[in-house]
């Protein structure tokens, strides 16, 4: 489900943000990814400091042994799967039900729905590499990113 095989490094690297342009219908931002140049550690995980070559800012990023990487994918694709789950169990529920629980399960399905999509999207940057500090309300436009030509999760 990964768009790269588990490899001794992560296949992940940081995203600097270069632009952003606000087009008519989409924001269209610019990165410039950098690799995280770490080899997994056996066991568990490591804490790394890299800088940002762009920029000069530090970025403190824990890197996950594969194994746990694994686990971690596995955790956030059930999770995923049990609000998606949810959602359609909220919407059957939808189909018979009186005004009150009407309501409570059209909630249960927008919400279900939201989790279960950004668990979705968080599984396919999770390539067991977290960032610690900053922490993700202040990333001061980095963020993980696949670099350019990364296969996605659907070509493969
Ligand atoms: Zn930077």
């Amino acid at each position: 489900m990964s768009r790269l095989p588990l490899g001794p490094s992560p296949g992940i690297g940081y995203g600097h943000l270069l632009s952003t342009s606000h087009g008519a219908f989409v924001t269209k931002h610019e990165w410039l990814v950098q690799p995280v140049p770490v080899e997994r550690p056996e066991r568990g995980w490591e804490q790394h400091r890299l800088q940002c070559p762009e920029c000069g800012r530090t970025l403190n990023v824990r890197v996950s042994s594969v194994v746990r990487t694994r686990r971690r994918q596995r955790g956030w694709r059930w999770t995923s799967a049990s609000c998606l789950a949810l959602a359609v169990l909220c919407a059957l529920l939808m189909i018979p039900s009186a005004e009150g629980l009407r309501i409570g399960a059209s909630l249960g399905l927008v919400f279900g729905a939201t989790f279960a999509f950004s668990l979705y999207m968080r599984l396919g940057v999770e390539d067991g590499v977290t960032m610690r500090w900053p922490t993700w309300t202040r990333l001061h436009g980095h963020m993980l990113r696949w670099p350019p030509g990364t296969p996605t999760r659907w070509q493969r």
